[in-house]
């Protein structure tokens, strides 16, 4: 195991508090959920026009494409369509945060969600073994479970999405179905996310997504590979099966796009005030999932904060910041 992997749940001092009130609990929840929700109107209109751009080329996209004339127009077709869309998008959005990185620009930095030194600032030597180690997961992840359960959603259940290219629905269910698939992928993500924090699970299976407490962006699918298709794929994968035969091919790649745009972001270990996600009305930020990664402890959803919050898994957090708005300092995060 690397130095840097996590040792088990360190007692910090945000853990330790008196659990808080329901009262307090829900004021600080409907507090946060205000207020993201009024900052965001804005933002929620912008990235609508965002999705609008692939909406508008929908048919170019699928005739560029040749998705008629695909050899297999099945769901194994579809099903790696998909998966290319996924590793493009990881590798173009893990670029950019390359870039970022490298740069070491106070720019850039001035968003870093904590004070801690980036894992290469910290011991060149223990990174690269912890890059390493990345690497070998995302091989086995991809190499191996990928094909693995590619026939499965390839021949046995199928997606069975549109894919020509003057079937494209109206704009407003292609917005539609791109938030039934988020809603999915939040809940299944956040259930299967909280098993994985069970003593048993966690010590077999969801350890290795926490060996980096200083995240990066590449650490999103830093995973073991049955936390990989069950949290990861199936997650992300479950939206397409409910929207099925009513939903295009391309709403659903833009969906995959913004799952790795979020993850990455939420790995970051960046709050940029630009993030997609942030656009989002009742998201959760890099911070959120930041915080999870640093406290080992609660804020489990990916996309809302819906689940979070109904189930009382962020009140740890809401607290915290309530703590940092008010002015007090916590030892927990941002002076490590
Ligand atoms: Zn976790
Ligand atoms: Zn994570």
């Amino acid at each position: 195991m690397p130095e840097t992997a996590h040792k088990p749940a360190e007692k910090t001092p945000t853990e330790v508090q008196k659990p808080i009130s329901l009262g307090s609990q829900l004021k600080l929840n409907c507090s946060e959920i205000y207020r993201n929700f009024t900052y965001k109107i804005p933002a929620l209109a912008l990235l609508s026009a965002i999705l609008w751009v692939p909406h508008y080329y929908a048919s170019e996209i699928t005739s560029f494409m040749r998705m008629e004339s695909w050899p297999m127009s099945s769901g194994f077709a579809q099903a790696t369509a998909i998966h290319v869309v996924f590793l493009l998008a990881y590798v173009i959005v893990n670029g950019l945060y390359f870039v970022a990185y490298n740069l070491n620009h106070p720019f850039f930095e001035q968003y870093k969600c904590t004070n801690r030194p980036w894992p290469w600032q910290v011991s060149q030597k223990r990174w690269i073994k912890l890059r390493n180690r990345l690497i070998k997961f995302f091989a086995i992840n991809v190499g191996l479970m990928v094909p693995l359960y590619m026939p499965i959603i390839g021949y046995l259940y199928p997606l069975s999405m549109k894919t020509g290219p003057t079937e494209m629905p109206g704009f407003a269910t292609h917005l539609f179905h791109i938030f039934v698939m988020m809603a999915c992928e939040d809940f299944f993500f956040y259930w299967i996310h909280r098993a994985a924090h069970t003593k048993f699970l966690y010590k077999h299976v969801h350890y290795v997504h926490h060996e980096y407490i200083q995240n990066v962006s590449i650490c999103a699918t830093y995973a073991h590979p049955l936390e990989f298709v069950f949290a990861d794929a199936f997650a992300t994968l479950s939206g397409m099966y409910v929207c099925g035969s009513y939903c295009h091919i391309v709403t659903a790649m833009v969906f995959v796009m913004l799952r790795i745009i979020e993850t990455s972001e939420a790995h970051s270990g960046y709050e940029f005030p630009w993030s997609i996600t942030n656009m989002l009305p009742f998201s959760v930020t890099s911070d959120y999932h930041d915080h999870h990664h640093h406290t080992n402890k609660g804020n489990f959803s990916t996309f809302f904060l819906f689940w979070d919050s109904i189930c009382s898994t962020n009140n740890i957090y809401f607290k915290y910041l309530a703590k940092m708005r008010s002015g007090v300092k916590s030892s927990t995060v941002k002076t490590e």
